[in-house]
């Protein structure tokens, strides 16, 4: 397996068929957390990578396959490229998850169950975060279609139709799908070639790695001796990083004294890179990367570290616990029944802010038309110019309202 050059978001509703989808197209079920397991659903973003492949001698679409040999004529299939998936969850209140998600995606698959009406209140949310983000490349995949008489499928696919009516993803090609009974998924692996193309990294730069993972891979019980150091996962937005090489994380950690608090940047060394599932000497942007560190696992383990940066010792953007934020909010809320307007930012309201795949609460300290000014719970490692998810709270749930860019 190559290493993955593309990072392709799962989107869309609870229960739609995201996480089949990426086991159908990658053979991992990335619901590995138990308390997914328990609930059935996504809590946390999951990973996995597939090798997409032609067969030389079969047609269109039936020649893309995930398998070494093509199911249509048995021959040898010839590998095309690696991609990764980022399984965000659909459920409302992993909103923030599926930001920080977000931040990683060059494009996405929105998953819409044919057997639900469209849409559904994640099916639009999730669609508006990607609008605003900005994520262009989008394929819309409309599921289950196995559970649906084919007038319904035609009927569904309007309702789909309307619904993408002026947003990003209006010329986005929808494909039926069931992902559970692998029903046209080579048609989508070639829909995945014409429409979600490898990004042109710049890789002159210094590497910045967002992580979206971290764990410790240590089984319970393991003899101090064997123990192996914190392992971060993400994706390299630019540079690369080499095994062997220090390793700066920021914000780092928090140190509390004499009643003051401060982040201090860790360093580690970086002691092994995993891009798809092999060992590689250097990590380029593009796909999920795992990086074994030095780091104590005690400071990685359950995803402890996500939302920082990691990059070359002293490269890094700074840490800010304020910052000013150029405001782009939406009209209406999306993602609820009752679809309110939404009203201009006040002087000291508390906001959930996205910056990377950071979350953070922030509280505005001073408010004017298109400008707020916002001071951080917890600081975020960004650089001007980087953009904010901006959330409310309406009601009991943090609802998104809009973008900003960091001014200062
Ligand atoms: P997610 O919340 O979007 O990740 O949804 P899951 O992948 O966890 O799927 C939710 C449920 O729908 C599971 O019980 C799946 O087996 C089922 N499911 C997913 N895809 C299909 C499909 O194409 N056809 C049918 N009949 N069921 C499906
Ligand atoms: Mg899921």
């Amino acid at each position: 397996m190559s290493q993955p050059c593309v990072n392709i978001g799962m989107v869309g509703h609870v229960d739609h068929g995201k996480t089949t989808l990426v086991s159908a197209l990658s053979g991992v079920w990335t619901d590995s957390h138990s308390e997914e397991m328990k609930r059935g659903i996504s809590i946390r973003l999951g990973y996995a990578d597939a090798t997409i492949r032609k067969c030389p001698n079969c047609p269109e679409p039936q020649c893309y396959t995930v398998s070494e040999t093509c199911p249509g004529c048995g021959e040898p299939s010839e590998e095309v490229r690696t991609v990764s998936f980022v399984d965000a969850p659909g459920h409302e209140t992993l909103m923030a998850t599926m930001l920080s998600g977000a931040a990683i995606m060059d494009g996405a698959i929105l998953v819409i169950a044919a057997n639900e009406e469209c849409p559904q209140p994640q099916t639009k949310e999730h669609l508006m975060a990607l609008n605003i983000i900005g994520i262009k490349n989008l394929i819309i995949v409309q599921n289950k279609i196995d559970l649906v008489s084919k007038e319904e499928v035609i009927d569904h696919y309007k309702q789909i139709k309307r619904f993408v009516q002026g947003t990003v993803a209006e010329n986005a090609p929808i494909i039926p799908v069931s992902a559970q009974q692998n029903i046209n998924i080579d048609a989508l692996l070639q829909l995945m070639e014409e429409h979600i193309p490898t990004p042109e990294y710049k890789i002159d730069k210094p590497a910045q790695m967002l992580i979206a993972r971290s764990f410790d891979i240590n089984k319970p019980g393991t003899p101090i001796e064997q123990i192996r150091g914190g392992v971060i996962g993400g994706t390299l937005t630019e540079g690369f990083l080499s095994n062997g090489e220090d390793l700066e994380i920021r914000p780092g950690y928090k140190l509390e004294s004499e009643g003051t608090t401060r982040w201090v940047p860790i360093v580690t060394k970086i002691s092994k890179i995993f891009a798809g599932k092999e060992p590689v000497d250097k990590a380029t942007p593009g796909g999920l990367l795992a990086i074994g560190t030095s780091l104590d696992p005690a400071i990685t383990k359950s995803d402890s570290l996500v939302g920082q940066v990691a990059g070359k010792p002293g490269t890094l953007p700074p840490t800010r616990d304020v910052f000013t934020l150029e405001l782009n909010l939406l009209e209406r809320v999306v993602g609820v029944i009752d679809e309110a307007e939404i009203g201009s930012i006040r002087t000291s309201e508390p906001l959930m802010l996205n910056v990377g795949t950071a979350t953070t609460v922030g509280v505005v300290t001073s408010a004017r038309k298109n400008v707020a000014e916002v001071k951080l719970k917890r600081p975020v490692c960004a650089s001007a110019g980087s953009m904010v998810a901006i959330s409310r709270r309406i009601g009991s749930r943090w609802r998104l309202i809009g973008v900003g860019v960091i001014k200062s």
